[in-house]
């Protein structure tokens, strides 16, 4: 499937990319997870990637938030690692070389936010998973998109999309222009809607068919970032990683909306679904 240029992301695909857990193995095997968001009243998005990549398997995660949701991680996240980023908001952008780092959700676009997030941008190569409010942030000048570094990947559902990159009068001209950013910016993007679309910096569409209408609230989103971050750091490529999350994160939500029902079932749910694919994917 992966040479011709648009596709549809299937169950074999899917298993051709997933890599069981090796037994002999240590958390140094499945690498460092960083979670970089939340802000005064928007930290469950923290808690809420955080849990995810917890639950999708890397070996340490850790949360890069503001202190005022410190006692709200290390409750509702006894597993992962609390870094101090600022007071209400974030302003400090530093973590550990070896982290794979997601940022966006709830990260908030105050301006001193924006200050900080822009020159830890300058200064940083890695590819990482852009999302949210991070995405939020660079809409503020097309200047800004120079910054995202090379093979990263964005998360943006059609409202970010538009404020990144303009607005387009039919779904189908908006994934060519997702598709002349990708390659014009060496960059995935992860086209967030009903089919999520996975773009490749070369141009090919990976279209998910996973996923319900159940996934249509709060939150769903910061946990699909907690995943790819998660995938990410496990040393999954970075197209790897978009195709594997976006159906992972669809199939469990899949399984959520049979026993909960689209109107009742939450992010967390889903994220309660997670091992029920990883025993179908192992
Ligand atoms: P966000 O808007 O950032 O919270 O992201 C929403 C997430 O839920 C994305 O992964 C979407 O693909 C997914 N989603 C939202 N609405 C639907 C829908 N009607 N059908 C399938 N997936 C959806
Ligand atoms: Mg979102």
């Amino acid at each position: 499937t992966t040479d011709s240029e648009y596709s549809v992301i299937d169950d074999q695909q899917v298993g051709s990319i997933f890599i069981p857990r090796q037994e002999f193995s240590h958390k140094g095997s499945y690498g460092k997870a960083v979670i970089i968001g939340g802000s005064y009243g928007k930290i469950g998005a923290a808690v809420l990637a955080t849990q995810s990549a917890l639950k999708t398997g890397a070996g340490l995660t850790f949360t890069l938030a503001p202190e005022c949701g410190y006692e709200i991680l290390q409750i509702s996240c006894p597993e992962a690692m609390f870094i101090k980023g600022g007071e209400q908001v974030m302003t400090n952008f530093e973590f550990d070389k070896d982290f794979t780092c997601g940022i966006g959700p709830g990260l908030g676009t105050h301006s001193d936010t924006e200050k900080s997030f822009l020159s830890f941008l300058k200064n940083y190569s890695q590819p990482l998973i852009l999302d949210a409010d991070a995405l939020n942030i660079l809409s503020k000048d097309p200047k800004y998109l120079e910054l995202i570094p090379k093979k990263s990947i964005i998360t943006p559902h059609p409202k970010e999309f538009e404020r990144l990159f303009g607005s387009t009068d039919h779904s189908f001209k908006r994934l060519e222009l997702a598709r002349e950013k990708a390659k014009e910016l060496d960059i995935y993007i992860v086209l967030k809607d009903h089919h999520t679309q996975v773009i490749t910096p070369q141009g090919n569409v990976f279209y998910n068919i996973t996923g319900n209408a159940g996934l249509a609230k709060g939150g769903s989103g910061d946990i699909l970032t907690g995943i790819l971050t998660s995938l990410l750091a496990q040393r999954y490529s970075p197209e790897q990683a978009c195709i594997l999350g976006v159906w992972l994160h669809g199939r469990a939500a899949d399984i959520a909306s049979e026993k909960h029902s689209k109107e009742s079932m939450l992010p967390t749910d889903v994220i309660d679904e997670f091992g029920n694919v990883f025993e179908e994917l192992n």
